[in-house]
């Protein structure tokens, strides 16, 4: 059984009372006995208060990113070890904000990717086309190349510390998203070019998730759907009814 998966992505919001806040009102409406894996990602500085807000809760942590080093002079950067060393275990790489904004490669993405499995980090890794690429018809093409050129150089991975994230890029925070069947086309194009590199039984273990504007009048269509199994949530996860509702839409 794949497990279902909500992740609320802040991004650059939230000082730390409004973070504090948001957990704590996230708690109060999230139902104790839920089966979905749910997950906030608060910005670094609120990590470690976000952790213990959630503690005794079914919220997990998850930051925004890490640096591909593991220390040194990288000014500004975050490394694994310091994550770690505050009970994170679970990070994101790959946002097309970090791929675009920050320059972020494939190839600095496939060793950011290796050491945090390495490091027996859950890894949320976002992929996903732009507006032109679908456009052009290139959709396809470029999720299968974003994926050969990252995942599928790594030899063997534990399908439980690895969660996909399609996200079109035409999609995030722009209102529009994709279709319940446009989303569910490229998921299981992605289970399927997955299941030849790693097998049906990795393949069909592995939860894909979607990101692109999920608001809680579109969430349970898309969740409807065979190979989607959840979200990555922007702009909707800074409300806490909002993403509850989300939440309950699976
Ligand atoms: C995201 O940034 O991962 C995202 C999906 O944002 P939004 O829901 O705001 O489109």
């Amino acid at each position: 059984m794949r497990k279902k998966v909500v992740a609320g992505n802040w991004k650059m919001n939230n000082d730390l009372i409004m973070s504090n806040d948001l957990i704590k009102s996230i708690k109060l409406k999230l139902n104790k006995k839920i089966d979905t894996d749910v997950f906030i990602s608060p910005s670094f500085p609120f990590l470690n208060e976000a952790i213990k807000h959630c503690k005794g809760s079914k919220i997990k942590v998850l930051a925004q990113n890490v640096n591909e080093n593991k220390s040194g002079a990288y000014t500004g950067e975050v490394s694994l070890s310091m994550l770690k060393s505050i009970g994170i275990d679970s990070v994101m790489i790959g946002h097309s904000e970090r791929r675009e904004y920050f320059h972020e490669t494939d190839e600095i993405l496939l060793n950011k990717l290796s050491n945090s499995l390495d490091e027996e980090f859950k890894v949320f890794f976002c992929i996903g086309e732009s507006l032109k690429d679908r456009e052009n018809d290139l959709h396809f093409d470029v999720v299968e190349q974003q994926l050969k050129n990252t995942i599928f150089r790594i030899n063997k991975i534990n399908f439980k510390n690895l969660i996909i994230a399609y996200e079109p890029v035409w999609a995030i925070g722009t209102g529009l998203t994709a279709s319940p069947d446009q989303a569910q086309e490229m998921h299981a194009f992605i289970r399927k070019i997955i299941a030849e590199k790693f097998g049906d039984d990795f393949s069909e273990n592995i939860s894909i998730i979607y990101g692109g504007s999920v608001k809680p009048n579109s969430a349970s269509e898309i969740f409807g759907k065979n190979d989607v199994d959840g979200g990555l949530i922007g702009g909707a996860s800074l409300n806490a009814e909002d993403f509850i509702e989300i939440v309950n839409s699976i």
